[in-house]
C-alpha cells in the first residue's frame, strides 16, 4: 500500500499555526506591539481602522531590521529573541516562539517597512497569505511599521465568526490597555478610524493609570510595596469603596507580561477579606518582578498564563503586601472602633425596619357555634374559615356537643388551640397563598403541589420584558430630576455609553451632556432611583465589556438585562405578602416565565407525588 503521510506545505501549516494565535483582531494587535516593545522602542503607535477588520497598524522607532531579518521574520519559528532551549528559561523578551508575523501573513495583507538606525534607506515587504508580492527599499524613518490589512481574508468562516465592530474595539483597547499599563516608561497613542482616543505619554505608574482609565481613578488607588529575596511587588489596589461587581480593572503583571491567575486573584480577594460587600471585586494593578527561573510562560500559546514554582510563597507574600497597605493607609480597620458599621452589613439590610409578626386572635370567637354571626370586631379572615373549621374537629364531634354545656371549661381551651389555630387558617385559606424562605424563595401551592419561585431571578425576568417592551415601543417614562446629576466615567466607558445612549433614553434616561470624562444626567426611568443610577451604569457598561459570549449581540438586550439584574429585588431582601403575590402574578404575566434573562431557573415545583415519594 502506498504512503500516505506528508508534510504539509509551509502556507497551510502557518494558517494552521495562525488558527492558535489570532483568534481576532486584538490577538495581533498584542502580537505587534510585544514585538515594537521587544524592538526597543520608546514611542509606539497603534492605528485602527473598523475595529481592525480593515487595518491595524503599529509603527514604532525601535532598532529595525537588516534586509535579510525583515525577509526572514515572517519565516515560522523564525525569533531573533532565542537560540537554545535553555534561553527560555531566562526570558526577558515578550515573544519568544516566532510565530507571530509567520501566521500573521498567512491570513492578512500584511506590509513591513523597516529601517536600521546606521543605514540610510529602510526595506519594504508586501506579504499576502505567506506569498511575497513585493519587496523594495524605501526611504522610511528609524523603526519598524507593520500594517494589517483584512484580516481573515482567506479565511471567511473567521472573518464571519467576528463580532461587532463595538466587540472587537473593545478587545482591542483591553489589549492596548494592558501593554500600556506594563510600560509606563514607553509612550504609546492610539488612533481609531482618524481620532486619537488615547495618547498616553512616558509617565510615572499612577500617572499612567490616571490616563487610562480617567482622573476620579486617582483618589481610588493604595500604593502596594514589598521587596523580598525571591519576589518584588509593586502598585496599586483600589480602596474597597470603589469596588466593582464585575472584575474589570484587575491587572496582574509578571515581569511586564500580562497574566491572569486565579491563585494569585485569590490571594488578594483575601487581603480584601471582611472589606467588601459580597459579589464585589476589588481593583488591583500590580507587578510582580520574579526571576524568570522560576516561571515558565510557554504552558499556553496566547501566553497569558503563567506557572510559578512556588506558587504557596507567592500567594502568602501578596496577601500580606496587600493587607499591608490597606492597615498602614488607613482603609482596613485597625482598630475595633474605628470600623464602620456599613461594612459588615450588606447594604440592602440597612435602614430595614424589622417587623414583629403580629398574631391577631378573635377572643369572642365560639368555634361550637356555626351560627355566630361575625361581630365588629371580627377579622375578616375569619369569615370565610368558619365552614373549613369544622373539618379539624371531624371525629370529634360528639365530643364537643357533649360538652357544649360545660361552656366556660371549654372556653378556656378553645382561646389556647384556636389561637394557633386560626393563624395558620388565615394563610391557607387564600388559594394560593405566598411564603417567603430565608428572604430568598417564595414558596406557594400550586395544584399539583408546590412552587419556589427565586425572588431575585424572577423579579429579573419581570424587569427584563417590562424595560424591553418601553425600549421597542419608546415611549418609557422619564422621571426629571431636580438637580442634574454629574457621573464620571473614563474615555472608554464614555464610549460604550455613547454606543448605548439612544437606548438608554429610550428606557427613561435624558442625558443633557456627554463630555469626555462625565456625564450629566437630567433624567432617569420612573422605576429608576436616583441613588442607583451610578451603579446601574457601571453595571451596564461592564457588562457590555464582558459581554457573555456566544450571546447575540444586542444593545437593546444587553441594556434590559443589565438594568434588570441591578435593579432587581435581591435576595435577601424581606418582601411583604402582597409584595410576594405580586411577584408571583408578574412573573407568571410574563412571555417566558420558566428562565431568568440569563436563562437560569425562575422556580422549581414538586408534585405531592415527589413529597409523598421523600415520606416513604
Ligand atoms: P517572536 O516575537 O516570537 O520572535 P515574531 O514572529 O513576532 O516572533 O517576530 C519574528 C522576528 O521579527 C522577531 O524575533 C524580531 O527579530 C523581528 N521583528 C518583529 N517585529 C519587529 C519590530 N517591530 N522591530 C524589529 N524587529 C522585529
Ligand atoms: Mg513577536
Amino acid at each position: 500500500m502506498a504512503d500516505i503521510i506528508q508534510l504539509l506545505p509551509d502556507h497551510v501549516a502557518n494558517q494552521i499555526a495562525a488558527g492558535e494565535v489570532v483568534q481576532r483582531p486584538a490577538s495581533v494587535v498584542k502580537e505587534l506591539l510585544e514585538n515594537a516593545i521587544d524592538a526597543g522602542a520608546t514611542t509606539i503607535k497603534l492605528i485602527i481602522k473598523d475595529a481592525g477588520k480593515t487595518l491595524i497598524q503599529v509603527i514604532d522607532d525601535g532598532k529595525g531590521m537588516s534586509v535579510t531579518d525583515a525577509r526572514l521574520s515572517f519565516e515560522r519559528h523564525a525569533t531573533s529573541k532565542i537560540r537554545t532551549a535553555d534561553d527560555l528559561f531566562q526570558l526577558n523578551t515578550k515573544g519568544f516562539r516566532g510565530e507571530a508575523l509567520a501566521s500573521i501573513a498567512a491570513i492578512a495583507h500584511v506590509e513591513l517597512k523597516t529601517k536600521q538606525a546606521h543605514d540610510d534607506v529602510g526595506t519594504a515587504i508586501i506579504i499576502e497569505g505567506s506569498q511575497v508580492t513585493s519587496q523594495d527599499v524605501v526611504v522610511t524613518p528609524k523603526g519598524t511599521s507593520v500594517s494589517v490589512k483584512n484580516l481573515f481574508f482567506n479565511i471567511p468562516a473567521r472573518r464571519n465568526f467576528l463580532k461587532s465592530n463595538a466587540v472587537e474595539l473593545r478587545h482591542i483597547i483591553d489589549e492596548f490597555h494592558r501593554v500600556a499599563l506594563a510600560h509606563p516608561n514607553l509612550s504609546f497613542a492610539m488612533y481609531n478610524n482618524g481620532s486619537e482616543t488615547f495618547n498616553l505619554p512616558i509617565s510615572n505608574y499612577r500617572q499612567r493609570i490616571v490616563n487610562i482609565f480617567g482622573n476620579k481613578t486617582n483618589e481610588k488607588l493604595v500604593p502596594v510595596e514589598e521587596e523580598t529575596e525571591v519576589l518584588k511587588i509593586s502598585g496599586f489596589v483600589g480602596k474597597p469603596e470603589f469596588a466593582k461587581k464585575t472584575r474589570g480593572e484587575q491587572y496582574f503583571f509578571v515581569n511586564n507580561r500580562f497574566i491572569k491567575s486565579a491563585y494569585l486573584n485569590h490571594a488578594i480577594a483575601s487581603a480584601f477579606e471582611g472589606l467588601l460587600k459580597s459579589g464585589m471585586h476589588p481593583s488591583y494593578f500590580l507587578n510582580l518582578k520574579v526571576n524568570p527561573e522560576t516561571i515558565d510562560i510557554n504552558i499556553h500559546p496566547t501566553k497569558t498564563e503563567i506557572k510559578f514554582d512556588d506558587e504557596h510563597t507567592l500567594y502568602a507574600l501578596l496577601r500580606s503586601a496587600v493587607k499591608h497597605s490597606l492597615g498602614q493607609f488607613n482603609i482596613a480597620p485597625v482598630l475595633d472602633f474605628d470600623k464602620d458599621p456599613s461594612l459588615d452589613t450588606p447594604y440592602n439590610f440597612e435602614k430595614k425596619v424589622t417587623n414583629t409578626p403580629v398574631i391577631e386572635v378573635d377572643k369572642n370567637f365560639n368555634p361550637f357555634k356555626n351560627d355566630v354571626k361575625p361581630s365588629g370586631k371580627q377579622s375578616p379572615a375569619f369569615k370565610s374559615t368558619v365552614s373549613n373549621w369544622d373539618s379539624l374537629y371531624v371525629g370529634l364531634e360528639s365530643k364537643s356537643n357533649d360538652s357544649q354545656q360545660d361552656f366556660s371549661e371549654v372556653h378556656f381551651e378553645s382561646e389556647e388551640t384556636t389561637g394557633s389555630i386560626f393563624t395558620n387558617e388565615k394563610e391557607t385559606e387564600q388559594v394560593n397563598t405566598t411564603y417567603q424562605l430565608h428572604n430568598k424563595y417564595i414558596v406557594s401551592t400550586i395544584k399539583s403541589g408546590m412552587l419556589v419561585i427565586d425572588q431575585h431571578r424572577a423579579h429579573q425576568r419581570i424587569l427584563y420584558e417590562k424595560f424591553l417592551k418601553n425600549m421597542t415601543i419608546k415611549e418609557a417614562v422619564s422621571q426629571q430630576l431636580l438637580f442634574p446629576l454629574q457621573l464620571h466615567f473614563s474615555v472608554q466607558e464614555i464610549q460604550i455609553l455613547n454606543q448605548l445612549k439612544e437606548d438608554l433614553e429610550h428606557t427613561g434616561f435624558v442625558f443633557s451632556k456627554v463630555l469626555k470624562e462625565s456625564v450629566e444626567i437630567t433624567g432617569v426611568p420612573i422605576s429608576v432611583p436616583e441613588s442607583e443610577v451610578s451603579i446601574i451604569l457601571e453595571q451596564l457598561i461592564s457588562d457590555v465589556e464582558n459581554e457573555v459570549p456566544d450571546a447575540h449581540f444586542s444593545a437593546t438586550d444587553l441594556l434590559a438585562k443589565s438594568m434588570a439584574k441591578s435593579l432587581a429585588i435581591k435576595t435577601g431582601q424581606a418582601l411583604k405578602k402582597d409584595e410576594q403575590e405580586h411577584l408571583v402574578n408578574k412573573l407568571f404575566a410574563c412571555k417566558e416565565p420558566n428562565v431568568s434573562p440569563t436563562n437560569k431557573a425562575t422556580f422549581i415545583t414538586m408534585s405531592v407525588d415527589e413529597i409523598d415519594k421523600k415520606f416513604i
